[in-house]
């Protein structure tokens, strides 16, 4: 379920998504806990940066801060998890029409990526992932990832795609899951961007249980 309103977060300054993480981690935001993000959002003027009412601005980082939050209270168990798979939305292939050399399998639901484009986030982001050892999917929407769930076996799950898409994704799982999640910083729907090197922590295996510098690592 998209977003009634796209937005796009690329140009906001890093620093405001690192200054985001810090409060996370010191645990003095909640979710809806808006004074802060108000005056952060003032702050770093993402208003007028994104072109976004305070309203809509403030839904888009307050599902950030929510899925920040699930991220840091699944780590563990995520890091713990023994069979892991990669979602990724289709919306951030670099084509969405048929100069995208995916050949999509109806039977799984997946796009399986030929590799056409080497710029394309959806090919660096499947090959960062299997050289991790990772199984990747390409999803058409979020409702299909419970059946593979199912079929495979998987305990632990990562998600990228918009901040609606993986609230709703949440409600598909169940307590034996441990998911991970990458918010999009481009929505709507087509030609989406997400942050690679925010992926990439998240991807990343701790040197061992319990490794807390791999809880860090993880976060934004
Ligand atoms: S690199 Fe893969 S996902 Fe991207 S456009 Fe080419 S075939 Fe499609
Ligand atoms: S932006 Fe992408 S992940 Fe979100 S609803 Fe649209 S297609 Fe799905």
């Amino acid at each position: 379920m998209p977003y009634k309103f796209t937005f796009d977060l690329t140009m906001v300054p890093q620093k405001f998504f690192k200054e985001l993480a810090v409060i996370i981690d010191s645990k003095k935001i909640h979710k809806r806990t808006g004074k802060i993000l108000n005056s952060m959002i003032e702050r770093f003027r993402l208003s007028e940066l994104t072109g976004l009412d305070l309203t809509a601005i403030l839904q888009v980082i307050e599902d950030i801060v929510d899925i920040q939050l699930k991220n840091i209270a699944y780590r563990q168990k995520f890091i713990q998890s023994s069979k892991k798979a990669l979602f990724l939305p289709h919306c951030a292939r670099k084509y969405i029409d048929n100069r995208c050399r995916a050949e999509f399998d109806p039977e799984i639901p997946t796009f399986r990526c030929k590799r056409c484009s080497p710029d394309c986030l959806i090919n660096q982001a499947s090959s960062m992932a299997e050289e991790l050892g990772y199984d990747v999917y390409v999803v058409p929407g979020g409702s299909c990832i419970p059946k593979i769930i199912k079929t495979h076996g998987y305990d632990g799950i990562i998600g990228v795609a918009c901040g609606e898409e993986i609230r709703l994704a949440y409600t598909y799982l169940n307590e034996h899951i441990a998911a991970q999640a990458v918010p999009l910083l481009k929505n709507g729907c087509s030609k989406t961007v997400f942050s690679l090197e925010s992926l990439s922590k998240i991807l990343q295996k701790p040197s061992g249980p319990g490794d807390r510098e791999g809880l860090h690592r993880a976060r934004m």
